[in-house]
C-alpha cells in the first residue's frame, strides 16, 4: 500500500522527501519539508514533527536526521517526519510565535482556518496549523512533537503526554513517555489545551511531547536525546527491530506545576538551573534595578523540578521566568 500526504506519495519499501504547499503570502507560498518512509511491511503510522517552534533547534535537527537515518527497508509501517511546522518562525529566527501574524502555533492547535467573518481567529496559522492536523496527524496512529527549549529558555530532558481516554489506547500514551528517556516525564489527563499533544489527546492518537536543550544552542547531547527518544519509541511500536531500552531512573513529574512571572521590571538574575529541584520557599532568582538593589525576590511556591528558564535578563512587568513542575 503506498502512503500519500498531499502531493507527497510513498510506495511500500520508499522513502519520499518533498515540500507541501500550505498556505499563500502575498509573494510566495509557505511550503513545508516533509518526510514519507513507507516500511517494508506494515505496521503503525507514526508522526513525528519538530519545529512548532521553530527556533528549537535540537528537535529539527533530530528529525533530519531521523530522515536522513531511516531507511525503508528496516522499518515497518509508516514513519511520517514533518521537519518543520513553523517554517516563517524558522526563516525570521523568531522566538514562540509566527511574525506574520503573531501566533504561537502550539495555542491555537488544531487550527480555525476562515474565509468568512472579518474579526477573530481565521489568520495564515490557523491554516497552517489546520492544514498539519487534517492531513498529517489524523493520518497518524502515535505522534511525538520534538521541540528543544526556545531561544529565550532553557529546558532540562522532560517529556509530557496527554491521555487519550481509551484505555487500550492509553497503555501506548504511557509507553510513548517512558520510552522517551526524558529524565523527567509527566502523564496528563485528556487535554483540553490547544497545544499539538492536547489535539492529539482529544482526537484519540497517543502522543508524547520530547524536550531538552534551549537558547538558541545546538548541543549534541540535546539532539542524541531527540533521536534516541523518537528510535527508543518505535522499538516499542515494533517499527524498528530490538527491545527498547527501559530507564529505571525516570522522575515522574504531577500535574500540579507553577508558572513564575515577574512583578517587577529590572535585571532578571536566576539562581538555579533547568533540572534543579527546588524547594517550597526557596529563593531561586532576583530583579534588580541598574543600581544593583533588589526589587523582587523570586520564590519558588511549590517544591519540583524547574522545568524552563526564561533566562533574559530585561524583563518586563508580567514577563515569564520559571516554569517548576512538582515531581511524585
Ligand atoms: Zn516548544
Amino acid at each position: 500500500m503506498s502512503f500519500k500526504i498531499g502531493t507527497i506519495e510513498s510506495a511500500k519499501n520508499e522513502k519520499k522527501t518533498g515540500y507541501l504547499k500550505v498556505a499563500e503570502l502575498p509573494i510566495g507560498d509557505i511550503k513545508l519539508p516533509l518526510t514519507i518512509i513507507n516500511g517494508e511491511s506494515s505496521g503503525p503510522t507514526l508522526f513525528v514533527q519538530a519545529g512548532i517552534h521553530g527556533t528549537e533547534y535540537p528537535g529539527l535537527k533530530a528529525a533530519q536526521i531521523l530522515s536522513k537515518e531511516t531507511n525503508p527497508s528496516e522499518i515497518s509501517g509508516n514513519l511520517v517526519i514533518l521537519q518543520c511546522a513553523n517554517v516563517p518562525m524558522y526563516n525570521t529566527k523568531t522566538a514562540f510565535a509566527n511574525p506574520i501574524d503573531g501566533i504561537n502555533f502550539n495555542r491555537i492547535f488544531p487550527g480555525k482556518p476562515s474565509f468568512t467573518g472579518f474579526y477573530g481567529p481565521g489568520s495564515v496559522s490557523h491554516h497552517i496549523t489546520n492544514f498539519i492536523y487534517e492531513n498529517i496527524m489524523k493520518k497518524a496512529t502515535h505522534f511525538i512533537d520534538l521541540h528543544g527549549g526556545d531561544l529565550p529558555e532553557f529546558c532540562p530532558s522532560f517529556a509530557s503526554s496527554s491521555k487519550t481516554g481509551d484505555d487500550v489506547k492509553d497503555v501506548d500514551t504511557e509507553a510513548l513517555l517512558k520510552y522517551s528517556l526524558a529524565d523527567f516525564i509527566g502523564l496528563r489527563p485528556i487535554s483540553q489545551s490547544l497545544s499539538t499533544t492536547g489535539a492529539a489527546s482529544r482526537a484519540q492518537i497517543p502522543n508524547v511531547l520530547i524536550e531538552a536543550g534551549g537558547g538558541g544552542l545546538l548541543l549534541k547531547d540535546d539532539v542524541d536525546r531527540h533521536v534516541n527518544g523518537v528510535r527508543n519509541i518505535m522499538r516499542y511500536l515494533g517499527m524498528l527491530e530490538g527491545k527498547p531500552i527501559e530507564r529505571k531512573d525516570q522522575q515522574r513529574m504531577g500535574n500540579k506545576s507553577a508558572g513564575i512571572r515577574a512583578k517587577r521590571g529590572g535585571f532578571f538574575t536566576y539562581l538555579v538551573n533547568a533540572g534543579d529541584i527546588v524547594q517550597e520557599k526557596q529563593l531561586i532568582g532576583t530583579i534588580t534595578n541598574p543600581f544593583g538593589d533588589v526589587l523582587e525576590e523570586i520564590i519558588s511556591p511549590i517544591t519540583g523540578v524547574v522545568i524552563i528558564i526564561n533566562f533574559l535578563a530585561a524583563k518586563n512587568t508580567g514577563d515569564p521566568l520559571f516554569s517548576i513542575s512538582e515531581l511524585i
